[in-house]
């Protein structure tokens, strides 16, 4: 039988651009491949045709030679064609570039390869876990519940019904891969009977459907080390989802989160708290009470004239140092709170310390300031 011209195979002009070539590839693969077509030869045959007409068309230098001189180009591997010996006819090259996301819409949810004989792993599951900043203190024990799947114990996870076991797959001798023959290539792809698994249930378990595996909550106690930060991740190996009939399980990953608190503001192991200061202690001194965070209070003593935002550290007050030692500090900024709603008792008293005079000691900074006002407006007079 005569071989098909490739451009007709394709269905594209002579002249049809690399991207008019891949998406009419794209389409007859997708309409031809094997495991959309179980068992029909004729679509096998034409999805060999349109892979190999692709594989020469979308490469420059075979396409040139085919132009030039049809399927004699390739013939022979050698004294047929010029230069043909020299064509580096890399079938993967083709399934890399265009069936990437071809097999993700053909394979859809199917999950082959991992491991051994191609035996599909569980998947990893994500569990977000917020705790407060006492928590993420103190650390904590915490028991979880996963909605996943567990293997089933009726047949041990492997699928098959009591008293029956699963058989080595005919198709691929165990192997989950199957080689066939495209056009002058080999390639290996997964066995389409037994999804690459290796092996074939004739018998399924009834409690799972042959699956091996059933959904459950599972239950499972974690301890949270102190000092953890927002967005630590915990993996905890082997506790995703079962592996389908005997596979490995997937992991799982905890994601914390440290709910904001609602005094303190942390910054990897220190504490920010800004703290009010009634005017006349930060003008006489005194003394304040700060809450901590291991649920104490501390003691600061104010010195005689305390600006806003004077900041006081309170050393190893802070978060502990997860996996270390020690802990952060803690760092009191003060807002001076200037008083409101005055008695006229309260006026008269503050005229009173007005009329007493102020002088440059006073109010270093404002004299500095007014002094510089001066020199100002002094210069723009001269
Ligand atoms: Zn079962
Ligand atoms: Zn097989």
């Amino acid at each position: 039988m005569a071989k098909s011209d490739y451009y007709e195979v394709l269905g594209v002009s002579r002249n049809a651009n690399g991207e008019e070539l891949k998406r009419a590839y794209r389409k007859a693969a997708l309409k031809f491949h094997p495991d959309r077509n179980p068992g029909d030869k004729e679509a096998e045959v034409r999805f060999k045709e349109v892979s190999e007409a692709y594989e020469v068309l979308k490469d420059e230098k075979k396409r040139a030679a085919y132009d030039q001189f049809g399927h004699a180009a390739f013939e022979g591997g050698g004294p047929g064609g010029p230069g043909a010996a020299n064509f580096d006819f890399n079938f993967g090259g083709s399934f890399a570039d265009v069936f990437d996301d071809l097999f993700g819409e053909i394979m859809g949810a199917r999950r082959g390869g991992g491991g051994r004989g191609g035996v599909a792993r569980g998947a990893d599951l994500r569990y977000n876990l917020e705790i407060t900043l006492e928590e993420a203190f103190n650390g904590k024990g915490a028991t979880i519940r996963v909605p996943t799947s567990i293997a089933c114990d009726t047949c041990n996870g492997t699928g098959a019904a009591a008293g029956s076991q699963p058989v080595n797959c005919s198709t691929c001798a165990g192997r989950g891969k199957v080689r066939a023959q495209q056009g002058f290539f080999t390639i290996e792809r997964t066995c389409p009977s037994c999804q690459g698994i290796g092996r074939i249930i004739e018998d399924p378990c009834g409690a799972c459907a042959g699956s091996g595996r059933v959904q459950r909550e599972k239950q499972l106690s974690v301890n949270i080390p102190a000092g953890v930060e927002d967005g630590t991740r915990v993996r905890l190996a082997g506790e995703g989802e079962a592996g389908v009939r005997g596979g490995p399980s997937g992991d799982l990953y905890i994601f914390l989160s440290v709910a904001p608190h609602r005094m303190f503001q942390r910054e990897g192991a220190d504490l920010h708290c800004a703290v009010p200061l009634p005017m006349v202690t930060a003008v006489l001194g005194g003394q304040i009470e700060v809450p901590t965070i291991d649920g104490s209070r501390a003691r600061i003593s104010i010195p005689e004239g305390t600006q806003p935002g004077r900041q006081f550290r309170m050393r190893g007050k802070g978060m502990p140092v997860l996996q270390g030692n020690g802990r952060g500090d803690m760092f009191i900024r003060v807002a001076v709170e200037l008083p409101k709603n005055l008695s006229k008792k309260q006026k008269e008293l503050l005229q009173e310390f007005a009329a007493a005079g102020t002088d440059e000691s006073n109010h270093p900074e404002s004299h500095g300031f007014f002094a510089k006002v001066k020199e100002l407006w002094d210069d723009l007079t001269d």
